[in-house]
């Protein structure tokens, strides 16, 4: 049985002042019945996890260097997160693979840095409105996770997050029939590529969810859990989405 997964994506927002946010999402689920994740930008790590205290809730990094240390500069290397206090990173989200012309090789490697530091590696995919509009949504979905996923990934190590491109920071979801499709077909590609983590590892949809939509999206099979960007912000909007599932 795959244990749901409520994760938030500040991307590059927040700041000291909202750890009263994660004060205030702890105390609203003392005791989670879902996992609980933020991923604040990497000068928040540490004053998160300090402010979550015992809680459950993990936090996690937006993204790490492919290698363990070195001559690379401005960039942060998994196992200093994990010093930070991170237990997760999110890698290939789509504003990295646009901003900084990631490509799914380099999104493998630091998904393999994530499993060498011991931290969960949430892998991001997702296709284009125009790849969408084409017909072609699975087939370069399907492309990218049978490039970015390592080989030996499980249920422990990696998580997939399905996030379409125009539906991000959009305030367009897709439809629940979409994400049906889109979530059912990488199931079955997992269990091509990965056969014996396939029913372990989880899916999470991401794209404009909120309070709002989180139950109905929270229902469509093969969806274990959300990664929600702007409705992770405050406590306030996030909490309904940690109650949906
Ligand atoms: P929004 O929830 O703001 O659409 O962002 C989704 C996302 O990109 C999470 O990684």
């Amino acid at each position: 049985m795959r244990r749901k997964l409520a994760a938030g994506n500040w991307k590059m927002n927040g700041s000291l002042s909202a750890m009263a946010e994660v004060q205030a999402l702890c105390e609203a689920h003392p005791e989670p019945k879902v996992d609980m994740l933020l991923c604040p930008p990497a000068t928040l790590i540490w004053p998160m996890a300090s402010m979550r205290g015992e809680h459950p809730l993990a936090v996690g990094a937006q993204d790490c260097h492919p290698e363990d240390k070195g001559a690379h500069t401005g960039d942060i290397a998994a196992p200093m997160l994990r010093e930070a206090g991170a237990t997760a990173v999110i890698v290939g989200h789509s504003e990295r693979r646009a901003d900084h012309g990631e490509s799914s090789e380099t999104v493998r490697a630091k998904a393999e840095a994530a499993h060498r530091a011991g931290l969960l590696a949430v892998v991001c995919v997702g296709e284009t409105l125009e790849e969408r509009e084409a017909g072609r949504a699975l087939e370069v979905v399907g492309e990218q996770l049978a490039a970015s996923l390592p080989p030996g990934s499980t249920g422990e190590t990696v998580v997939v997050a399905y996030e379409p491109v125009w539906a991000i920071g959009t305030g367009k979801v897709a439809g629940t029939e979409e994400i049906g499709e889109m979530h059912g077909f990488l199931r079955e590609a997992l269990r091509k590529s990965h056969p014996e983590a396939a029913d372990a590892i989880r899916l999470l949809y991401g794209g404009s969810v909120k309070g709002s939509n989180a139950a109905e999206i929270f229902a469509v099979p093969d969806v274990d859990g959300a990664l929600v960007g702007g409705a992770s912000l405050t406590a306030e909007q996030f909490s309904p989405i940690v109650t949906a599932l």
